[in-house]
């Protein structure tokens, strides 16, 4: 399950924030996740739950934004909308995309007390 190692270097980011600004504790960590991106949002929030336990992000609110793909079809001097990757442009059903959104994943915010 990858999204076990996601949420562990996902922890390593928000402890290192954390002690950054000597907080007592981590209360949300707002998740960008493209649609893309091949990681399933229930597991990664299950995930984050359990290693975060006995951390400084414990019982942490944990928000997913879902980002929607997209990317620029050549073939029509535009970008498209784009559910899933290997999928054909919607307007002209050829391939020639390049992903431009939605196929990364990052922390937005981190809250803190
Ligand atoms: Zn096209």
């Amino acid at each position: 399950m990858h999204e076990m190692s996601l949420a562990e270097s996902m922890l390593e980011i928000v402890e290192s924030t954390a002690r950054k600004h000597n907080a007592q504790r981590v209360t949300s960590v707002q998740f960008e996740l493209g649609a893309l991106s091949h990681a399933d949002r229930d597991a990664l929030a299950f995930a984050f739950d359990v290693v975060t336990r006995g951390s400084v992000a414990e019982g942490a609110r944990f928000e997913v934004i879902e980002v929607p793909g997209a990317a620029w079809c050549m073939l029509c001097s535009k970008t498209v909308a784009l559910a899933k990757l290997g999928e054909a442009c919607p307007e002209c059903g050829r391939y020639q995309l390049a992903v431009t959104q939605g196929d990364a994943m990052r922390i937005a915010s981190i809250e803190i007390i």
